[in-house]
């Protein structure tokens, strides 16, 4: 692990190889085959991804199935839906890992630090005993879970109870 990982925890290192052209969490939705699929829900108006490179385990990006920029481009109906599916997951990792808190979050624009532009939500996981400041820093950070297996354990916790979703 190096240096740059605390710099840039928040890019979408989903490519296999090339970067493909678009962007990258519409070619999650469309299930590209150019980009590995740590997708753990899907519904018609939101998808959750956890992150390949994650801040701790757990990371997960929520995002509109529509391409927005912005979040106040939400429809009603949306932002009814991401409170919803915020509310599930934020149970379902209490039950998956039982964190301490959350960070909950957008970076929207280029300047606040967003890698691409879709809108998306970070969910991060923040646990007591956590690598202090300096050990990020120092490149020190460990991952204790593969992104990969972060996923599958949270697609078996989902399927256990389900998102109930009367908006779509
Ligand atoms: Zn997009």
């Amino acid at each position: 692990m190096n240096g740059d990982y605390f710099f840039s925890f928040q890019k979408f290192a989903y490519v296999k190889g090339e970067r493909p052209p678009g962007c990258i969490l519409c070619l999650i939705r469309d299930r590209d085959p150019s980009v590995v699929d740590l997708s753990v829900h899907r519904d018609p108006l939101f998808i959750v991804a956890v992150n390949l490179y994650p801040y701790n385990p757990g990371h997960l990006l929520v995002f509109p199935t529509r391409h927005l920029t912005d979040l106040r481009d939400l429809e009603p109906a949306e932002e009814a839906h991401l409170a919803r599916l915020t509310r599930y997951l934020l149970d379902s990792l209490d039950k998956l890992n039982a964190a301490g808190g959350y960070n909950l979050g957008y970076n929207m624009g280029r300047a606040a630090g967003a890698s691409i532009d879709h809108l998306h939500l970070h969910i991060i996981p923040r646990f007591p005993n956590e690598l202090g400041i300096a050990d990020l820093l120092a490149g020190k950070r460990v991952l204790v879970e593969s992104p990969l297996e972060t996923a599958r354990r949270l697609r078996e916790r989902l399927a256990q109870e389900p998102f109930s979703n009367p908006s779509s």
